[in-house]
This record gives C-alpha cells, sequence and structure tokens, in this order.
C-alpha cells in the first residue's frame, strides 16, 4: 500500500505543471458551510470551516478565520466532506439497458469507447466522486491509464483514477461467448492461467495497472451458474507477483468457494460475494479482505429483466443483500462500489442508498464512501477524511448525509486538488 502511495505521488507531482503549481501554492481558499463531515465521525460539526492552501486542507475547526488574501465561499444549509470514493466503477462501460454488454466489447471501436468515457469521468467528478476505483475496462484494452493521464493533465475534467486495465479471467471463462468454437472474438479481460498468469499481472503492471483485478469464478457457460476458475494455487501466484510490486489484488467472486479460494490466497478486496457464507466471511474478517457488495448492479440488471421494484425481490437482489447482512455480522469492512457503468455514470449514489436499504446507517454508508474506502485501498494518508495536511478533495451537500444519505445526491461544490469544479466562487 506505501508503494502505491508513492506511486501515485509521483505521478501527481510529474503531472503538475510548475507554473500551475506555484499559482496553486499561493490560493486560499476559506469555506464556511453550516457543518463539517470529517468523514471518520459519525457526527456533524456545526459551525466548523477549512482553509485550503494551494491543494492542500491547512486548516479545518471552529475558531479559525479567513486570511485577508483568502477567497472566501459561504455554503448556507451546506455540509462540507471529504470527495468521495467510488469503489467499483466501470468508466468505459455504459448501461446495458441501452447497449448490452456484449454488443459493447464486439462492436463499439476503442476511440469511441474513450471518447464515451471521458464523459463519464466528467460526470462522475460533479457527481462529488473525486476519486474512482475503476476495475477494468472490459475490453477497451489499456485504454484507462491514458484516461488516467488525461485526467491528470487536465486535459478533461475527472477524479483520481486508480485502474486495473483489462483485468484477467481463466482461459475459457468470460465473454462474449456463442461463436464458433476455436475462432478468437474480441474479450471483456485478458485470458491466462497456469505460469503464464504470473506473466500477465506482470505485464498489466508494466502498462499502468495500479492494481490487479481477477476473476475467482464466472460462469463457464451461457445460462451455468458461476463456477470456480483458479484454483487456489494460481491465485496464491497471482497475489504473491502483484503484492511484491506494491499492487493490491481485487478479486470478482460470487461463489462460497471462488471467494474462499481468493481468501486463501490473500487478495485484498471481494467484489460481488453474492454466494457468500458466513464461514467465508468469518475468514475475510481474519485476513482483513474487504467487501464491496454491489448492491447496484443486481438492482440495475433486474430491472433491465423487467423488475418494477416492488415483492417479490428477485433472487439476485436479495442474495446481495443477504451477503452485506453476513458480511457486516462478522465484521468485515465494507467498500461502497457500485458496479456503475452497468448503470448511469453519476448515479453512483445509487449503491450508497442501497447499502441503506440492507441494513446500514446512513452515517456507516457516509464514511465507507470516505474513509473507508480511502483506507481499503491504500489512500488513506492523503484522502477520505477533512483535516490538516490531507489533499484538498472536498464537496459540499445540500443538507445532512448522516441523517440522509440521498444528500450526497445534492453536490453544490465540488474541489479536487485544491481545484473548484463546481461550486459558487469565492470574493
Ligand atoms: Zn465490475
Amino acid at each position: 500500500m506505501r508503494l502505491i502511495s508513492r506511486v501515485l505521488a509521483a505521478a501527481l507531482a510529474l503531472c503538475a505543471e510548475p507554473a500551475l503549481a506555484a499559482d496553486k501554492q499561493e490560493a486560499l481558499t476559506f469555506l464556511r458551510p453550516d457543518a463539517v463531515f470529517d468523514g471518520e465521525n459519525a457526527v456533524l460539526h456545526k459551525g466548523w470551516a477549512v482553509l485550503v492552501r494551494g491543494n492542500r486542507i491547512e486548516a479545518v475547526g471552529p475558531d479559525i478565520v479567513a486570511p485577508a488574501q483568502a477567497s472566501v465561499i459561504a455554503l448556507p444549509g451546506m455540509t462540507l466532506m471529504p470527495g468521495m470514493i467510488e469503489g467499483h466503477s466501470h468508466l468505459f462501460l455504459h448501461p446495458y439497458n441501452e447497449t448490452p454488454w456484449d454488443d459493447q466489447v464486439l462492436h463499439e471501436p476503442l476511440a469511441l469507447r474513450t471518447a464515451r468515457a471521458t464523459v463519464h469521468a466528467r460526470i462522475t467528478l460533479m457527481a462529488g466522486f473525486t476519486t474512482v476505483r475503476d476495475l477494468g475496462t472490459e475490453g477497451a484494452g489499456y485504454a484507462d491509464v491514458g484516461l488516467k493521464q488525461a485526467i491528470e493533465q487536465g486535459i478533461v475534467p475527472g477524479p483520481r483514477m486508480l485502474v486495473a486495465t483489462r483485468a484477467i479471467v481463466a482461459p475459457g471463462a468470460y465473454g462474449p461467448r456463442g461463436f464458433e468454437p476455436g475462432v478468437a472474438v474480441p474479450l471483456g479481460a485478458e485470458e491466462a492461467g497456469g505460469p503464464e498468469l504470473v506473466n500477465a499481472v506482470r505485464r498489466q503492471i508494466g502498462a499502468g495497472a495500479d492494481l490487479v483485478k481477477v476473476y475467482a469464478d464466472y460462469r463457464w457457460g451461457p445460462g451455468e451458474p458461476s463456477r470456480p476458475t483458479f484454483t487456489e494455487g494460481e491465485l496464491k501466484a497471482a497475489v504473491e507477483a502483484a503484492h511484491s510490486a506494491g499492487r493490491e489484488v481485487v478479486a470478482h467472486a460470487s461463489t462460497a468457494e471462488g471467494m474462499r479460494r481468493a481468501v486463501a490466497a490473500g487478495v485484498d478486496t471481494i467484489e460481488h460475494g453474492d454466494e457468500g457464507t458466513s464461514e467465508v466471511f468469518a475468514a475475510m474478517k481474519v485476513k482483513g479482505v474487504g467487501f464491496c457488495p454491489t448492491l447496484a448492479a443486481g438492482d440495475a440488471i433486474a430491472r433491465y429483466r423487467g423488475w418494477n421494484g416492488e415483492a417479490p425481490v428477485p433472487k439476485g437482489v436479495q442474495e446481495g443483500f443477504d451477503a452485506l447482512a453476513k458480511a457486516r455480522k462478522a465484521g468485515v469492512a465494507i467498500c461502497m462500489g457500485g458496479d456503475v457503468g452497468v448503470y448511469a455514470h453519476g448515479d453512483n449514489a445509487r449503491e450508497a442508498e442501497l447499502m441503506v436499504k440492507g441494513g446500514m446507517t446512513a452515517a456507516e454508508v457516509a464514511i465507507a464512501a470516505t474513509s473507508g474506502n480511502a483506507k481499503m485501498f491504500g489512500l488513506g494518508d492523503r484522502l477520505g477524511t477533512v483535516k490538516a495536511g490531507m489533499l484538498a478533495d472536498l464537496v459540499a451537500v445540500e443538507g445532512n448525509p448522516l441523517a440522509d444519505i440521498s444528500a450526497i445526491r445534492k453536490v453544490a461544490l465540488v474541489m479536487k486538488d485544491g481545484v473548484l469544479w463546481k461550486g459558487p466562487l469565492g470574493r
């Protein structure tokens, strides 16, 4: 995690133009909301203000005063909080009810997908999500590495990105499918197994992956339930290679056995986890593995298939809620990440609302979306909390997100790295 931090810091430093950086050092912004949510504690700090110098938070509290040269931004009725962190996005996908996943992978040119991804990046930032963990381009190669650079260089607006590049699947275990056997068609991820799996991990890291994503289970054939893909030994080798390069490993796993193998292999987070058992979640707790339930993806897919949101709840949706309940009972750290891209970018709040529906308090979800995700992804030393010394990623929302999580939909101000992207200008 430390290594990732240093790599990210170095990348950010390289990308800042010296002249701009010098200007930003001088810029002082004084933000005066009704209250501050610090990202860690389930309380609103009424009457607190925040002073930003350059790209850092310089001071936070009830007694600070605006320096004469500061630009002052009054935010009446607003709660100021850390920029939110989306734990599971796919900026290179758009909703499946617009275009099915297979058609996006097979028929959309890379340039089209990349152009669309720049729009998704802007919408995500404006929704108050200043960082995303983007878990695979789904057939768009390494385009996430380039998009991340375009954002860092100020060419297009967007969130900070942690990218997984192509992701890795076992040969034969991913789609699109349904073609003459033996004919090579574009796939949604890189196929690798056995000894070659380790080299695939290394190649992806060399090409710019901030983390490595493996699919520990998937449907081997159309209409089949998910079954494990990699052996425990394969997963261990992949994790060893990634961790030795300072990268976290994310496992897609929805079966109990796929999850068990991934946890035993030492992955850092598990995505989906629909069929997770109490035993698996207990093992995750022991090993400190985070859990991203992606409730919004299940909800969206059920609705695309005709569900109107009323009882009876489809099996896939209920499994998500059940998994979240078991994970919480076991004390597993919960990630806020919805698999956004399956549904519309900018609608990131959908996952947060479903987490509340699944039994978490609004405050628990707000903490998960800020300091929780930051710590889980190795960013906790500079993002996810409002305190002196942290990077100035801040959002202001109308109302109190600790009482009503839907307040995070009402974003009035977005600041990333000290730069104001949305909101009232100071005097
Ligand atoms: Zn996903």
